[in-house]
């Protein structure tokens, strides 16, 4: 490949892994297409407990803190707000827009946002799109995420098991999309943040047996609910921070046992 660009060496590195995304999107930036459109840039705003799991946080949680979520939700506690966390959330969800729009242009996403339920578990979500059939595909078989990250985490991520090593809380969230839906597979484009916006695309694959744990922990919050009773933990994980862990440090018995007088089912179990 010598004698060739960078740009062109890259693309070219990147079709012969197998990826379908990369050559074409940079190919597209880079081409007079990429014509521009506006933007508008949403405040972050609180999220309300509507009393639904979200695939983005709670497949990772333990019962019992799943358990508050559902019954005693602002006892959760939230991250703190601060101004970085705003530019940070800020910066990705432009280049969302950016990138997604532009896939949808080229012709790789058939949509840039497919929402799921399963209303008997209570969980609900939307994933990033769906992904035009290509390579022999009849009709669409991969759901699509696209995640940013800073330079210097993505240089790390050279394979899928990398990715998977290092963001647990992603494959989780891509399986529980997978789980919900149907799909089997779903792809990731990942990109960094700054110059010179360096890429990786992966395929994940569906895990039926984490999905099935996750289905379990859901039931058993519901079920707990169900027959008034506090869920049982397996106790406290240094490397897992508990959104709970500020209720289970404090609560009395009394406070707890008023929280389960109060709780209302919200499925039949
Ligand atoms: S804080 Fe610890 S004991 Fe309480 S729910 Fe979380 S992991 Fe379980």
């Amino acid at each position: 490949m010598a004698g060739h660009s960078v740009n062109f060496q890259t693309g070219l590195r990147s079709i012969m892994k197998g990826d379908i995304m990369i050559a074409p999107l940079r190919s597209y930036l880079s081409s007079p297409e990429f014509k521009g459109f506006d933007l508008k840039v949403r405040g972050i705003g609180e999220r309300a407990p509507d009393y639904y799991f979200h695939p983005s946080e709670h497949p990772q949680w333990p019962v019992r803190a799943l358990w508050l979520w559902m019954v005693a939700p602002s006892l959760i506690m939230r991250e703190p707000r601060d101004p970085t966390a705003t530019l940070a959330m800020t910066a990705g969800s432009i280049w969302h827009e950016v990138v997604e729009r532009s896939l949808l242009d080229i012709g790789l996403l058939v949509t840039n946002e497919i929402g799921f339920a399963d209303e008997a578990l209570r969980s609900r979500g939307k994933a990033d799109g769906l992904v035009k059939e290509h390579s022999g595909q009849e009709a669409p078989e991969e759901l699509f995420e696209f995640k940013t990250m800073k330079d210097m985490i993505l240089r790390q991520i050279e394979t899928l098991d990398d990715f998977i090593a290092k963001y647990p809380t992603y494959v989780m969230q891509a399986n529980e999309y997978m789980r919900m839906s149907g799909y089997r597979k779903m792809r990731f484009l990942i990109m960094a943040l700054t110059f010179p916006f360096d890429m990786r695309e992966f395929v994940l694959d569906y895990n039926p047996q984490m999905a099935h744990d996750v289905e379990t922990k859901y039931r058993e919050v519901h079920q707990s609910i169900a027959d008034k009773r506090v869920p049982m933990c397996d106790g406290c994980s240094p490397k897992f921070h508990c959104a709970a862990r500020a209720v289970c440090e404090s609560a009395t018995d009394e406070q707890l046992h008023l929280i389960v007088k109060n709780a209302k089912p919200l499925v039949e179990a």
